[in-house]
């Protein structure tokens, strides 16, 4: 049979450690390191991270009586690293002790670490940190090439976890963003429709349970047409933005507002009865209506309409719960219809009657 070589142990060993995905990367570091520690036969092991002359220990391995955990801070120019990093290659030091160089350097007289292995950890191009493993007795044979390759792959594979690690989060965080703004509004910077339909949808079942009714008003901007032919485009946009900012700021805390398309905003107001959600639109009425300059006249026409639950158990049934914000939508739009047949500028009811 033939002799399995100690490299192909090795590799072996970080192919097992590295495909082992479900320990999660701080375990799979530690095991890394502990590899290393079996294969160099040396006692502490450090992954750290380089900022300044910050030397942070972010994962380590060490003997019992070793007072080194992760999160401990050195200056960096007081450590073997420091020589390392400075090299930007691999360095391997048997008897720091008996060196020309290095007897004399702060780490030696520092730490008193005689034999010590390292290498600088880059990601794209800038350094991290590094990985390395000493002892506090001299080393009791050379450093071969083979030690060099094996922490050349243990620091390869940290490198391409780190930065896969790096680019996951600003995945995450961008998907956040484009969640964000896919439930908002570009211009106003309010909640869209999509976003209107799902929090309305959510906040049905809540009213339903707690027996409560509702109120839901479509509020649109009177001859906005005109504001536009008269003034261009950006002028009203701006009275768009105005206008929605207007709303929120006089609508109640937990009400909830939402550009619905075009000149029209939906406002939702959950706990409340008729006639105090057209108090809530009457002031909103009345501070939108201050907005108007002396050229330009600015007012809104308001249709409400009232939820309140008749079949509990009808609402929590999905497709019911959307069919029944369609049905709430028509019934404001048709109130809407009224107010503005009405001259617009004012407030009307849904009624069955
Ligand atoms: P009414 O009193 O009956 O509501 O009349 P109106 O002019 O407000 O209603 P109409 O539906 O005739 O016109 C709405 C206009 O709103 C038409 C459209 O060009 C304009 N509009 C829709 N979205 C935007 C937008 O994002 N920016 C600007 N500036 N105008 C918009
Ligand atoms: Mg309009
Ligand atoms: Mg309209």
């Amino acid at each position: 049979m033939a002799k399995v070589t100690s490299s192909e142990k090795i590799i072996r060993r970080l192919y097992e450690i590295t495909n082992s995905h479900a320990l999660g990367f701080d375990k799979q570091v530690e095991q890394l390191l502990k590899m290393g520690l079996e294969r160099f036969n040396l006692d502490i092991a450090i992954l750290s991270k380089i900022e300044g002359n910050k030397y942070l220990v972010k994962h380590c391995v060490v003997p019992d009586d070793v007072e080194l955990s992760s999160g401990v801070e050195f200056d960096f120019s007081s450590t073997y690293c420091h020589i390392t990093c400075h090299a930007d290659k691999p360095v391997a030091l048997e008897h720091v002790g008996q060196h020309d160089q290095y007897a004399s350097h702060p780490a030696y007289q520092s730490f008193g670490l005689e034999s010590y292995i390292g290498m600088p950890l880059k990601l794209n191009g800038q350094l991290y940190g590094t990985i390395n493993f000493s002892s506090p007795t001299p080393y009791n044979r050379k450093f071969h090439a083979v030690d060099i390759d094996a922490l050349q792959l243990m620091t390869s594979w940290v490198e391409v976890e780190l930065i896969r690690r790096k680019q996951e989060k600003q995945l995450i965080e961008l998907n956040a963003i484009l969640e964000k703004k896919a439930y908002q509004d570009s211009l106003t910077a309010i909640p869209n429709r999509r976003a209107a339909f799902k929090h309305i949808n959510s906040d049905l079942n809540r009213i339903s349970r707690e027996n409560n009714t509702a109120v839901l008003a479509i509020i649109d901007i009177d001859f906005f047409k005109q504001i536009n032919d008269n003034f261009g485009h950006q002028v009203g946009d701006d009275v768009l933005v105005q206008v929605a900012k207007t709303i929120a700021d006089s609508k109640r805390d937990y009400d909830y507002l939402a550009r619905f398309g075009g000149e029209e905003f939906l406002l939702w107001l959950p706990n409340i009865n008729l006639d105090k959600a057209t108090k809530v639109c009457k002031r909103i009425k009345d501070q939108v209506a201050a907005l108007s300059s002396q050229d330009k006249n600015i007012t809104i026409s308001i249709g409400l309409t009232l939820f309140s639950p008749e079949n509990t158990q009808q609402i929590q049934i999905k497709a019911n719960a959307k069919a029944k914000i369609d049905e709430l939508i028509t019934q404001a739009d048709n109130a809407l219809y009224q107010a503005k047949a009405a001259g617009r500028n004012c407030i009307k009811t849904f009624s069955n009657q």
